[in-house]
């Protein structure tokens, strides 16, 4: 297989800002692997500054699986996926995207969409939630207008004025299903606190209420808080998952935290072993990233799919949440495919 990248510049219609800062544009590299008959499988990395990780660390990443990649049989995904991990740890968003990359050439190959692949009813997936990032109060109630489209909003906080967000929001969406996210930015008392107030807006969960390392922190919010608690920063892959057994009720698995395809299927099934409840995401990411990730939506209870949609300039096309409904594309691969009016071949380099 050749391998081959590009570096695309991805704008939110809205800066996207959380508990600890935002951004009003991303970058993210895009992967693509090309066997010696033509077929080509894509992939997306979506650095995050968070996890360490750059465009700069994603292509010099790249150029370390090259020769991995140039030897390899695509259908050898477990035995790739190890050689990486020992070429280089960490680095998830790169191996993430080579790992959608392998998938998407696999199901072209055999002519099926990889949930296929996997035995999965895209018929069972639940719907996704959209996003309402921090930003100043008289912004809020027209990004809730924005989205009225969307049956679940997820509302960032980690602010000084986290109830008046969710006030304000409740107002504008008297009857949609809330969520909210901390971002790891409370103290576990604030969050028993936050809790019971969330509790009465109606709102269904929280998500990462304190430090990422904080696991006896979710552990005493989730038995005082009257709200499921979620693990996102604090559950980065499957080997993550046990030791959050009793701490939390559910985890966000996404492909830029744990690396792999397969991983996700991982953390799914371990979560599943302990009985916690799972959810996926995604960072800010064009159709292609979550098509990749969508693959897995019938095993979730919860979704969270709104990186593209977020977006102003989504260059790609494949699984769609309109309405809050996940449609994974009948497509071979991971169902995505450059926009119309995009043509991203010429732009491609060699790792
Ligand atoms: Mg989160």
């Amino acid at each position: 297989m050749k391998l081959s990248h590009q570096t695309i510049e991805l704008n939110p219609t809205h800066p996207f800002v959380i508990a600890r800062g935002g951004y009003s544009h991303h970058r993210n590299v895009i992967v693509r692997l090309a066997d010696d008959d033509g077929i080509e499988g894509y992939g997306e990395a979506a650095p995050n500054r968070y996890y360490g990780e750059s465009v700069s660390t994603v292509i010099a990443a790249l150029g370390q699986f090259k020769p991995v990649l140039e030897r390899a049989d695509p259908f050898s995904l477990e035995s790739i996926e190890a050689h990486l991990n020992r070429i280089l740890r960490g680095n998830a968003s790169a191996k993430g995207a080579v790992s959608s990359a392998l998938h998407d050439l696999v199901g072209k190959r055999l002519g099926l969409p990889v949930f296929r692949l996997w035995g999965l009813d895209a018929s069972t997936t639940p719907e996704s939630s959209f996003t309402i990032a921090i930003a100043e109060n008289h912004e809020l109630e027209m990004r809730v207008a924005e989205a009225r489209d969307y049956p679940i909003l997820k509302i960032k906080l980690g602010t000084d004025r986290d109830m008046e967000i969710v006030r304000i929001v409740r107002s504008a969406a008297p009857k949609k299903r809330l969520r909210v996210d901390a971002n790891a930015a409370w103290t576990a008392k604030h969050a028993v606190r936050m809790s019971d107030f969330l509790a009465e807006q109606g709102v269904e969960m929280i998500e990462q209420p304190v430090a990422a390392n904080d696991i006896e922190g979710l552990r005493f919010v989730r038995k005082r808080s009257k709200l499921p608690v979620f693990a996102d920063e604090s559950c980065l892959a499957a080997s993550d998952v046990a030791k959050l057994t009793g701490a939390v009720d559910g985890i966000n698995i996404k492909l830029a935290k744990c690396g792999s395809l397969r991983e996700a299927l991982r953390m799914v099934h371990a979560a599943r072993a302990l009985d916690m409840q799972v959810m996926a995401g995604c960072m800010i990411e064009s159709s292609l990233g979550i098509s990749a990730i969508a693959q897995i939506s019938p095993l979730l209870d919860y979704a969270d799919f709104d990186g593209a949609a977020l977006l102003s300039n989504d260059p790609f096309r494949g699984t769609s949440i309109a309405g809050g409904t996940i449609r994974l594309s009948g497509e071979p691969g991971l169902g995505a495919s450059p926009a119309p009016s995009v043509d991203l071949s010429a732009a491609f380099q060699g790792a």
